[in-house]
């Protein structure tokens, strides 16, 4: 039986990814869900355990990883995050499409192991802006900031090994242009 859809989504942290990806989830258009990522940095205010993330002390993190639990995982500006092999089998299995939202790290790892996988960046307009929305965001302390700004020159760098770059300048758009690519994968199914 054919897998449901597993769709990967990178983009510097601040590019928008949560924000888009909640936007087109709530739209419930097709049997999608996020997988939950493991991490074991702290919750940020607002977040929710289980919800936005599971988080998870490092020794627990190695111990999975030792025992070949995670799809993917790498370490992110000094964190450990990680793909479990359960949130995202047994749903496709079933029936339910899959979004993995994980660095370029996690997809070089995924896309061997998954190459039907389809991968989208999400860009920020500039890097200003996107340091505009990192500091407005209010997150990170000052260092954690200027890691994220480092690290995204970097992730950027990598945008063209995605299938596809969505650019999020108005949200609008940015849902609009996912809805547009994610729609497709689910038709094909359904006239298969
Ligand atoms: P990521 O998940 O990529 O780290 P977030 O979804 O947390 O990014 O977005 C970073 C910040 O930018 C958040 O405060 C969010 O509200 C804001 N944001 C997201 N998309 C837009 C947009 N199109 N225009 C303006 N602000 C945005
Ligand atoms: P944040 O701390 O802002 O929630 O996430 C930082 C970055 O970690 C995100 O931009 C995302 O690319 C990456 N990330 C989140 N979850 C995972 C995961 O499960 N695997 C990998 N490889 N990266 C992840």
């Amino acid at each position: 039986m054919a897998l449901a859809p597993l769709i990967i989504v990178s983009g510097p942290s601040g590019s928008g990814k949560s924000t888009v990806l909640d936007r087109l989830l709530e739209e419930k258009r097709w049997p999608l869900r996020l997988a939950v990522s493991v991490t074991t940095r702290k919750p940020r205010p607002g977040e929710s355990p289980d919800a936005d993330y599971h988080y998870w002390t490092k020794e627990a993190f190695l111990a999975e990883a030792g025992a070949g639990g995670f799809l993917e995982w790498a370490d992110v500006f000094g964190n450990c995050y990680g793909t479990l092999e359960r949130e995202v089998t047994p749903f496709r299995e079933s029936g339910t499409g899959v979004v993995l939202e994980i660095d370029v790290q996690g997809w070089e790892q995924v896309k061997s192991r998954c190459p039907e996988a389809v991968s989208i960046f999400i860009r920020p307009p500039s890097v200003e802006e996107l340091e505009n929305r990192l500091r407005k965001r209010r997150s990170e302390s000052a260092d954690e900031l200027q890691r994220r700004l480092a690290g995204a020159r970097v992730e950027l760098a990598r945008a063209g090994e995605y299938e596809y770059q969505v650019i999020n300048d108005r949200l609008e758009e940015a849902v609009a242009a996912l809805r547009a690519i994610v729609g497709p994968l689910f038709e094909r199914k359904f006239h298969a």
